[in-house]
């Protein structure tokens, strides 16, 4: 479902990936470790199109991404650390707004049904975005990667200022967006939620992939020793 060959990043002299091979399928969860620098933020980038790879190509659907930019957006969506969307609107209005930039047009029940398919709660639909947690921002976020039907989300560190409460809730909805066979790339520091949540667990070094394993075979224990010996 995602895919990235030989993919080359270069700003200046300075090489911010080397040659990444990156493979997740249809329903994995795969979160990508790594220190401040190591590429993932660069990786991300590349596949929503913002940033253009130096060489080597990046598939979603068996699409390119070089050749084909533009269709490849209404398979993605992307969920930022902090979810900008309108602070005056309403959480329902926000969702409104995106789903029909998407091409989207719902009713009113069927938004009220998206916001709730997240876990938000419904007081808080017809409230302004501006006093919305960092939470619940998300929840919206998702509504809009679910309004759109996107079959791959990028998520880049989901988990971090969340509280127990809320990285819990996280996590729980991206286990469902797995179990609905949706594909979820994310870039993260938080090591036992990825644990916790990921079906695979890629290690980024200086731009190198280098671990790339299952995560059923470790605890959260072993992977954060696995980690530290790694970096
Ligand atoms: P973090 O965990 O801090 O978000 P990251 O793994 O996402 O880090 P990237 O943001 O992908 O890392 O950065 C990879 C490397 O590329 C870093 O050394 C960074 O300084 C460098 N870099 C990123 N963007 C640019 C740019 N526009 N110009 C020059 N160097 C850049």
């Amino acid at each position: 479902m995602l895919k990235t060959i030989n993919l080359h990043k270069k700003y200046n002299d300075f090489t911010a990936l080397h040659s990444l091979n990156l493979e997740v399928k249809k329903g994995e969860i795969f979160a990508l470790l790594g220190q401040n620098g190591a590429g993932k933020s660069t990786t991300i980038n590349i596949l929503l199109g913002l940033i253009k790879a130096t060489s080597g190509d990046a598939f979603i659907n068996d699409i390119s991404v070089k050749e084909q930019p533009q269709k490849i957006k209404k398979h993605l969506a992307y969920i930022p650390e902090t979810v900008l969307l309108y602070p005056h609107l309403t959480g329902i209005e926000n969702l409104d707004f995106f789903s029909k930039i998407a091409g989207f047009n719902y009713q009113k029940e069927e938004l009220s049904a998206l916001l709730q398919r997240t876990g938000l709660q419904e007081a808080a639909h017809q409230k302004a975005l501006g006093g919305y947690s960092k939470g619940m921002r998300q929840k919206v976020g998702i509504a809009i990667a679910l309004a759109k039907d996107a079959k791959v989300l990028l998520l880049d560190e989901p988990t971090s200022g969340l509280d127990p409460i809320a990285t819990a809730e996280f996590t729980e909805i991206v286990r469902q967006l797995g179990k609905e066979g949706r594909t979820v790339l994310m870039a993260t520091h938080d090591i036992f939620n990825a644990a916790s949540v990921a079906t695979n667990i890629g290690i980024m070094k200086q731009g190198e992939l280098v671990q790339n394993l299952p995560s059923k075979a470790f605890t959260a224990q072993e992977l954060q020793e696995l980690y530290l010996k790694t970096i």
